[in-house]
């Protein structure tokens, strides 16, 4: 495989962006080599610079459930263009958006756009603490909410103690707000709970987390959650930016039957177009200016191409729900396939799985936290990961990660990558 574009894309681009690269994960550093800059992508192919194209799981890490450049989509932007690209005043298409959204996911009485994942979680934070008039919030070990500074706070000396900041520039006044706990861990709630006495606004969670690799919640846990939550007047927060719309049109509440106070939405929300979102309960949301006195903003929040886009892609998935047993299908297809070569060849694996996520977790424990992912085989993994790209296969670059699944693989592009992933696997193990 020849990348020798992308090669000098790469070094030039470190000159004048710090790393090379707009989000940290794109610079492969997880997995050793150098990224392959994209040029183009159509339905379940992504192609790079040198040519090389590739079968697409990762799908801009969730957003193209459809695969690439969907015909429909590319229309409704085209069709918006037309009339202007921004006013930073209110349109119909966001009314449309916030009423087919509530439709969508029923937890969510009120919504409010916004421009990425990152702005919808640090808004319902704000949020949750203006509603209560709390400071402190819960958040998981291992789940990510975005670069805002209260949620760059990493596991600190046990479940107990405030937690510390995992980046510089996060202050130990912000970090002392936020409050640690591993996932799948009620009694560490509990203890959390009890030590912090109606001082916590929130808990905040990814109900399934893909952001450790992909893990599921313990029967009850989710219910649990929500027990605590209703007793101690705690605002729970389901943060589905990555399995709003994917797991169902209701997202992951839909699936577990749990219903959260608020909701943060993004990824597959705006079509491929930057856009989040954050909602819930009538009472919580009316919180927010100009209804109240948190105050939340935005000078291209809403903004008409992206709404375009997103309308178009929630209402196809609003009224095909045979979407989601089609991109079941292609993950059991997959993953049997995976675990078929994974047993002949005598490696020791786990596979997380629901829906159109998985995770292939190079380690035979079980992997239910982020204390128990972190024993997966990572240098093991960047062979992988190589081997696969090398053999026109484009995962997430890293061990950390979920792959998320598009529409776009048909039961060829499926054989293919189920054949790729048995030659990566031999030729890891020196087969
Ligand atoms: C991607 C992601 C975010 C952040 O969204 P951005 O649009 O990247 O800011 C937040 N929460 C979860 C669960 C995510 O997967």
């Amino acid at each position: 495989m020849q990348i020798s574009k992308s090669k000098a894309l790469f070094e030039k681009a470190q000159n004048y962006i710090p790393g090379g690269v707009n989000s940290p994960v794109r610079a492969f550093r997880a997995v050793g080599g150098d990224p392959v800059f994209i040029e183009k992508a159509s339905g379940a192919h992504i192609t790079d610079v040198d040519g090389n194209s590739y079968i697409e799981l990762i799908n801009s890490w969730g957003p193209m459930i459809l695969g690439h450049n969907h015909p429909m989509i590319k229309e409704a932007i085209i069709k918006a263009m037309e009339n202007g690209t921004s006013f930073g005043a209110p349109t119909a298409r966001e009314v449309e958006i916030a009423e087919l959204i509530t439709g969508m996911v029923p937890s969510i009485e009120k919504v409010r756009m916004v421009n990425s994942g990152t702005e919808a979680t640090m808004s319902a934070i704000r949020v949750a603490r203006g509603f209560t008039g709390k400071d402190k919030f819960i958040k998981m070990e291992g789940h990510y909410h975005g670069h805002g500074d209260s949620f760059l706070i990493a596991a600190g000396s046990g479940a107990i103690t405030m937690g510390a900041p995992d980046s510089p520039g996060v202050t130990k006044g912000t970090a002392k707000d936020t409050l640690l706990a591993p996932y799948n861990d009620l009694e560490a709630i509990e203890k959390l709970v009890l030590a912090n006495k109606n001082e916590v606004a929130a808990l905040i969670l990814e109900p399934v987390p893909g952001n450790m690799g992909l893990v599921l919640p313990k029967a009850g846990y989710l219910e649990g959650l929500r027990k605590i939550c209703d007793r101690e007047g705690i605002v729970l927060i389901f943060d589905e930016v990555m399995t709003g719309f994917r797991l169902a049109k209701g997202g992951a509440q839909e699936i577990f039957g749990v219903t959260p106070d608020m909701t943060t939405l993004g990824k597959i929300i705006g079509g491929g177009m930057p856009v989040g979102a954050y909602g819930g309960k009538k009472e919580i949301m009316e919180f927010v200016s100009p209804a109240g006195p948190v105050y939340q903003a935005g000078t291209l929040s809403g903004n008409p191409i992206a709404m375009a886009a997103g309308l178009a892609m929630l209402h196809h998935l609003n009224s095909t729900p045979e979407v989601y047993a089609t991109l079941d299908s292609i993950g059991d297809k997959i993953v049997t396939g995976y675990r078929n070569s994974l047993d002949k060849l005598g490696l020791n694996y786990t596979i997380n799985h629901i829906g159109s996520m998985f995770s292939l977790f190079f380690t035979d424990k079980e992997i239910f936290d982020f204390e128990s992912a972190k024993h997966s085989d990572t240098a093991l993994f960047g062979k992988y990961f190589q081997s696969m790209l090398h053999k026109g296969i484009y995962l997430a670059p890293s061990q950390f990660e979920s792959l998320f699944l598009s529409t776009a693989l048909t039961d060829d592009l499926i054989s293919q990558i189920i054949t790729a992933n048995e030659e990566s696997l031999k030729e890891i193990l020196g087969k």
